[in-house]
């Protein structure tokens, strides 16, 4: 499987603790913590969020 960098995310819930995403490329759901976690080496999170409208 190849390791997904999940450059493009969609917030799917955002709860009170919790924020789920899913990747766009992957489709992979996960909790965005553990993806801002990822995002913090590549600082992708930022590139991601100024993507075009
Ligand atoms: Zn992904």
């Amino acid at each position: 499987m190849e390791s997904c960098k999940h450059p493009r995310v969609r917030v799917l819930t955002r709860e009170e603790d919790a924020e789920f995403v899913e990747c766009l490329e992957c489709g992979e759901v996960f909790d965005s913590h553990e993806f801002t976690d990822m995002a913090i080496e590549e600082k992708s999170l930022k590139n991601a969020e100024q993507s075009d409208e």
